[in-house]
């Protein structure tokens, strides 16, 4: 296997990897999957730019219209699984304390959480157009960047929550670093991220959905990420693989990029992005529509099926600071 001493580590910066297999972004640029000798860590080599980050981040990554996706049912959806995400932070602090949001979004899971108790929120979230909606949540304590050092005090939150967003971070190590430092004793920390070890990003590897280069830099194996997590002090107390929201449409989503130069281009025309699907007819990409709505069903009982393996597309844990 060639080896690769030029470009860090996502997660821990060590320069010594395995080169795995090839990927591309949706603007068609070539990267790798390289696993680090280090901290066993998956990630993308080389290193996008800032130039390059800035682009994949820009206004379609969020949805073109008001929100997300264009089609109402699927910001409904989403709500639901918000709401569902909120029961858990209730479930493990009963009715009051402070909850943290790393990459908050448009801030409507935070505003689910201050539903259902007396819940101080707080959401981080990088400027742009998520962040403004984002303000507008009633009670929201919301800082537009990054999580740094000195955002909170040390063990002054009861419940910190990153879904879909550490695989997203430029400095991934020191933020866990400071999410151990500020979350107390005994609080929790829900996350989700996609998983590299699942059956769906063993078959389509560098097809593979939830592979999303540029914007997810690294991947953890989950076993070995439950191991960083113990070294760092946390217990697990949930681990969840099935998942509606995100894995049978990660499964769908790799099919179709079996078949098309461009990956994501479904997933991209229901954001509203029509620019990127410009050159498919309008006969191929409603095929697209219809594979994604008849073949729903099936994934889900495939999920349901990877899910008992400890093998779906994502995962969620929740761990409790000792
Ligand atoms: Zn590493």
């Amino acid at each position: 296997m060639q080896n690769d001493t030029e470009n860090p580590c996502g997660y821990c910066k060590n320069k010594d990897s395995a080169v795995l297999y090839p990927t591309y972004d949706i603007f068609g640029k070539n990267y790798h999957i390289n696993q680090c000798q280090n901290c066993n860590a998956y990630f993308l080599s080389p290193h996008p730019s800032p130039e390059e980050l800035a682009r994949a981040y820009d206004t379609s990554y969020y949805g073109v219209g008001e929100e997300k996706f264009n089609e109402g049912w699927i910001e409904k959806m989403l709500d639901y699984f918000r709401g569902k995400r909120a029961d858990i932070i209730k479930n493990h602090l009963g009715e009051k304390g402070k909850v943290l949001d790393i990459g908050c979004g448009n801030g409507r899971f935070l505003s689910f959480v201050k539903d259902r108790g007396n819940f101080e929120i707080f959401g981080i979230e990088p400027e742009g157009g998520s962040a403004k909606r984002a303000a507008d949540i009633k009670g929201i304590n919301l800082k537009i960047g990054f999580l740094e050092e000195n955002d909170f005090e040390s063990e002054s939150l009861n419940a910190i929550t990153l879904f879909h967003v550490f695989e997203h971070l430029t400095e991934p190590k020191a933020t866990l670093e400071i999410i151990q430092k500020i979350l107390k004793r005994g609080g929790i920390l829900v996350m989700s991220f996609p998983n590299i070890g699942s059956w769906q990003a063993q078959i389509f590897k560098g097809k593979w959905f939830h592979m999303d280069p540029p914007r997810h830099l690294f991947f953890f194996a989950t076993k070995d990420f439950k191991q960083l997590m113990t070294e760092l002090g946390f217990e697990l107390i949930r681990e969840k693989h099935f998942s509606i929201e995100y894995n049978p449409y990660g499964t769908q989503q790799s099919i179709l990029n079996m078949f098309h130069k461009k990956r994501e281009a479904l997933y991209e025309l229901l954001k509203g992005n029509k620019e990127y699907v410009k050159e498919y007819s309008k006969f191929n990409l409603f095929m697209q529509q219809l594979f994604f709505k008849l073949t729903g069903p099936i994934f889900i009982v495939l999920d349901a099926i990877e899910s008992t393996f400890k093998k779906g597309g994502t995962v969620e844990f929740a761990f409790r600071k000792k």
